[in-house]
């Protein structure tokens, strides 16, 4: 049964059960070479609630606003609302075949090779939480996990938990290791990473940019270092997996992950215009056929394997889908995809948002390449409006293209916590605190003072980012209060 879905005829493409464009009333199919263009922000704001109510929205390395488009979806959907791969029904079917194809639209994006490399969970934290409980007992007596102090606590305490907490009850030792940043230049230290990596390093974790100093990581160089180690993996190779926290690299940035050649990639859909919810792992096709499932029950087993003896897993992806999973919340992320490629390359004529057509890379190229370079522009503004600001310390890298669109920064003597509340009142959101990277906060000596982030989206444009700088500025300049005179730091 398609779903109508305002005028539009929602079915799936052709890995469902639709026609071959999959949405009647809709060809427009177009195909994209990579460009060099530029986005249409006040085009692109048009699709938003928030510039209508007067927001600045400054925090979006936290989380993005969601397009008007994808909140409607899910109106549109009650109208098939059904559970998927549970039911006999038309509605059923519908359902599940917009599900499914939501995995191929994720992959698609990521440049994976299919649907099977792709797991959903509610975040980047659970998905990294899953390899983690899928790897547990691949974990040999003496091996160790390499991960960095600029990591977001997601990438860091799930190994702390699994090496202090969980395998020690097992009888197993393994040890985690953390590779030192240049405070300076905000720069992984890539020598000091090569140096914990051994014999015995099983996995690296590794954030692709750091949600505290906004620094890009080299992945190809931590790839390289990677399969150096010579670990002796249960599939027979000898390098050690690569696990890269996405959470804010792929909402801003052209990623391939077969390029990459990373085992694991985790990132949220919230942070990529979506609403809450949803999760996404990547890994390689043999690693999830191999290893052991993170959740167990219904839905992963294959169908009538049940016995009192023994179980059997159906296929991938299901295998990693136990229990009805967020339905809605899957077909609308994948949905959040294709209205992030349609704002990017044409808001006034979207070309992916509702439709199944499969996405070309070359879209997604130069989609993301548009986006990528409206955050460096965003991005490059404030570092240069907060740089000529006296007292204020920015943390990271100095040159804009080896960050993402984040600034965090602290102003001489003052209370983080009291300069976003002071932006607050001139209407300017941000955050402020460790914003979960404390390991890197702790290695500035920040803690527990923290710093103050403003960070940025497709959606924003030069005048707030001014707007944003002259409100530090005058935060900046003005008397500190009684709360921020009792801090201990000052100058
Ligand atoms: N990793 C990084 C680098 C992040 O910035 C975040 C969120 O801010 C996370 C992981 C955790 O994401 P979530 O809260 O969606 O699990």
């Amino acid at each position: 049964m398609p779903m109508q879905l305002d005028g539009i005829t929602l079915t799936a493409d052709d890995h469902g059960a639709g026609r071959a464009d999959g949405y009647p009333g809709r060809s427009r199919a177009r195909t994209h070479a990579v460009d060099r263009g530029s986005v249409d922000v006040q085009a692109i704001r048009r699709h938003f609630v928030f510039p209508g109510v007067g927001r600045v929205v400054t925090n979006n390395a936290a989380s993005t606003q969601p397009p008007d488009e994808l909140l409607e979806l899910y109106r549109s959907l009650a109208a098939g609302y059904e559970n998927v791969h549970r039911g006999q029904s038309d509605a059923s079917r519908a359902m599940t075949a917009l599900f499914e194809e939501s995995y191929d639209t994720i992959a698609r994006f990521l440049g994976a090779p299919g649907r099977a490399s792709i797991a959903l969970y509610r975040n980047t934290t659970e998905a990294i939480n899953a390899v983690m409980y899928s790897l547990l007992t691949e974990f040999r007596d003496g091996d160790n996990v390499v991960t960095t102090m600029m990591e977001h606590n997601s990438n860091y305490v799930p190994w702390y938990a699994m090496c202090r907490e969980i395998l020690p009850r097992l009888g197993r030792r393994v040890e985690y290791r953390l590779a030192r940043f240049d405070p300076g230049t905000g720069e992984l230290d890539l020598d000091h990473l090569a140096s914990l990596i051994d014999a015995r390093t099983k996995l690296v974790c590794c954030t692709g940019a750091s949600n505290f100093l906004g620094t890009r990581i080299r992945l190809p160089a931590v790839r390289a270092l990677a399969d150096g180690s010579g670990y002796r993996q249960p599939s027979g190779e000898r390098r050690s997996y690569l696990l890269v926290d996405a959470a804010q690299l792929v909402p801003g940035s052209f990623v391939d992950v077969q390029a990459l050649d990373v085992d694991y990639l985790a990132f949220s859909f919230h942070k990529l215009l979506a609403p809450f919810g949803v999760g996404v792992l990547y890994a390689k096709e043999h690693l999830l056929a191999s290893s052991l499932p993170f959740l167990y029950g219904g839905d992963m087993i294959a169908e009538g394997r049940v016995f009192p003896d023994r179980v059997g897993y159906t296929c991938l992806p299901w295998k990693f889908a136990a229990g009805t999973p967020n339905i809605l919340g899957a077909i609308v992320s994948a949905q959040a995809l294709r209205i992030l490629l349609d704002l990017a390359l044409s808001p006034e004529c979207p070309a992916y948002f509702g439709t199944g057509k499969p996405i070309e890379r070359a879209a997604v190229e130069s989609a993301m390449g548009r986006v990528s370079a409206w955050n460096r522009q965003l991005t490059s503004r404030a570092l240069d409006g907060l740089g000529a600001i006296p007292g204020i310390t920015i943390y990271g890298p100095r040159d804009p293209a080896r960050r993402t669109s984040l600034v965090a920064f602290n102003a001489a003597g003052r209370d983080p916590v009291a300069v976003a509340e002071g932006l607050n009142r001139a209407g300017v959101e941000s955050r402020a605190g460790c914003h979960c990277a404390t390991l890197a906060h702790h290695a500035l000596e920040l803690t527990p003072r923290g710093s103050c982030r403003l960070s940025f989206y497709l959606y924003n444009t030069l005048d707030e980012v001014d707007q944003a700088v002259a409100a530090v500025a005058a935060i900046a300049a003005g008397p500190s209060g009684p709360a921020e005179r009792g801090f201990p730091w000052t100058g």
